[in-house]
């Protein structure tokens, strides 16, 4: 094994959480669990699980394929090396991550997937586990906003999306916010998007985000101002309280992310996500989703590979915080 760089970056030498499917072999061979880890449901000893939501029932606003994303995220993860050089950690030397596998949907039917995201995450939950979730439409948060509260009570939420996701109307990926703001889930003052823009049905769906509370930093604020202020203004919103983090895949540019279900003109830059993700170290990271992401509209992976990444940095905040938890 001397010199062959491991994909998942787990020395041979390490004996927990054991790389599953060949992690000595090239990324582009073997069985592409997320970064190889363990595919089980075996839940002793674990931190972290990544667990897939192939589901795009909810997402009707306009192209559909997201239930694809999970498959095309873990496959892009095979070629994560181990070390975040930007936060300094090789998350998967400090957290014992398995892959839980995909969340048992039902195409068509929004209520009982639901059911069956929030059951299913919160056994994750109860077992001390962190759940680190692969969309799927948007539709897949509030449930899991639902079980992460249920732990920890109401939540601090960062929601990078280019749409604010508070349209009135049944749960689907344009009504998660409004819901789970209207059921407390997310604490008062504790909410912040990041990313809105883009052409709106109306002049109120500029201002729904805000009247139910949500601090918003538009995109063109972003790339007005730059990422480091809207770091330094989310710190400041987000600290002190359990933090759940949602990122919708379409915050990103199109040229970014094309891959996506709704693109909209004008967006953040993949170095911008990561900064942003990045500026959340030292605060209370408890659980995050991916979503979005619609492979059949992809282009050599731009936006699986991005995803994939941005789920590694996830990860590399995690570990920081367990292993600043450690004597
Ligand atoms: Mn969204
Ligand atoms: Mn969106």
């Amino acid at each position: 094994m001397a010199g062959l760089p491991s994909s998942g970056g787990i020395p041979p030498s390490a004996d927990r959480a054991q790389p599953a499917y060949g992690a000595h072999l090239l990324a582009y061979a073997g069985i592409p669990s997320f970064m190889r880890r363990p595919a089980t449901r075996e839940l002793a000893g674990a931190d972290v699980a990544i667990v897939g939501v192939p589901y795009d029932g909810g997402a009707t606003s306009y192209r559909s394929g997201a239930r694809l994303g999970p498959r095309q995220i873990r496959a892009a993860s095979t070629l994560l090396w181990g070390y975040n050089a930007a936060l300094g950690v090789a998350p998967l030397e400090v957290l014992r991550l398995i892959d839980y596998g995909d969340v048992a949907v039902q195409p068509g039917d929004t209520a009982q997937t639901m059911g069956a995201i929030a059951q299913e995450s919160g056994v994750l939950l109860a077992a001390g586990l962190s759940v680190v979730a692969l969309g799927g439409d948007h539709s897949i948060t509030l449930p899991l906003l639902r079980a992460h509260a249920a732990r920890y009570g109401p939540l601090a939420v960062l929601h990078l999306d280019a749409h604010a996701d508070t349209w009135a109307g049944p749960p689907d990926h344009s009504t998660t916010f409004r819901h789970a703001i209207e059921e407390g889930l997310i604490a008062p003052a504790s909410y912040v998007l990041v990313g809105m823009r883009g052409p709106l049905w109306a002049a109120e769906d500029a201002i729904a985000p805000r009247e139910l509370g949500a601090l918003v930093w538009g995109a063109d604020e972003c790339l007005t101002l730059g990422i480091p202020a809207v770091v330094a203004s989310l710190r400041e919103h987000l600290a002190g309280r359990p933090l759940y983090v949602s990122l919708d895949l379409d915050a990103a540019d199109p040229a970014y992310a094309p891959g996506v279900g709704t693109p909209e003109i004008g967006g953040l830059t993949s170095h911008q996500l990561l900064q942003l993700v990045r500026g959340l170290r030292g605060l209370r990271l408890i659980g995050a989703d991916v979503v979005e992401l619609c492979p059949p509209y992809d282009h050599g992976d731009i936006t699986a590979v991005l995803a994939a990444n941005l789920v590694f940095e996830l990860l590399s905040l995690l570990a920081l915080q367990l292993k600043g938890q450690q004597p």
